[in-house]
């Protein structure tokens, strides 16, 4: 089982209600938009890593995808791979991610599939960096809404130096790179 388990709303909100949380952040729901959602945009995003230190969820609602009609599905994939590593097996040791969250699958030579197991990524935007400028720049980031408990003020967005963040209509709530969810797919 992942130690990174996925967040459980409900389990969150019950703890959060608990510790008086929910309480100052919802209150203000009036001052809200109805209607919209907390979401990043990856062509403004830096890669500081602030998105996986200030979120207020215990694991960042924020992960990494993979746009797969951009990716190279490369052999040496940068945002996979330690710099420098001369070897390009699975191990651990050898991966650049430090959840191990990109699963690297072999499809044909000289290609490679990578997918991210969104359990265990923690939105470090370790790969997202690699990938952006040593590959193809397919990795980037999102907020996860099924995860997201759409703060009031989004502590990430206060903290981002990019001002990536803005709150986007619930109805389109993700910002992908080409515009179309169906390339984030393989
Ligand atoms: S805080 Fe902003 S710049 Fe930093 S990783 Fe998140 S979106 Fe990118
Ligand atoms: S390197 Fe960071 S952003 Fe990329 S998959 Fe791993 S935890 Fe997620
Ligand atoms: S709105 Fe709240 S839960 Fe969602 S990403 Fe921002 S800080 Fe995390």
């Amino acid at each position: 089982m992942s130690e990174l388990k996925k967040i459980d709303r409900r389990d969150f909100m019950r703890g959060a209600a608990a510790a008086g949380f929910v309480g100052a952040t919802w209150a203000a729901s009036g001052e809200k938009t109805e209607g919209t959602v907390w979401q990043l945009d990856p062509s403004k995003c830096t890669q500081c890593g602030r998105c996986a230190t200030h979120c207020v969820l215990p694991t960042s609602a924020v992960k990494c995808l993979n746009q797969f009609n951009i990716c190279g599905y490369c052999d040496l994939c940068f945002g996979y791979l330690q710099p420098g590593s001369r070897n390009r097996d699975t191990g651990a040791e050898n991966q650049l991610c430090p959840t191990a969250a990109i699963k690297r699958t072999y499809i044909e030579a000289p290609y490679y599939e990578y997918l991210i197991d969104e359990d265990r990524c923690i939105g470090c935007a370790k790969c997202v960096n690699a990938c952006m400028v040593f590959g193809n720049a397919s990795f980037y980031l999102q907020i996860r809404q099924d995860i997201c408990i759409n703060c009031n003020e989004c502590s990430i967005a206060k903290a981002c130096p990019s001002d990536s963040f803005s709150e986007v209509p619930a109805s389109k709530p993700y910002i992908y790179l080409t515009g179309d969810e169906s390339t984030t797919k393989p």
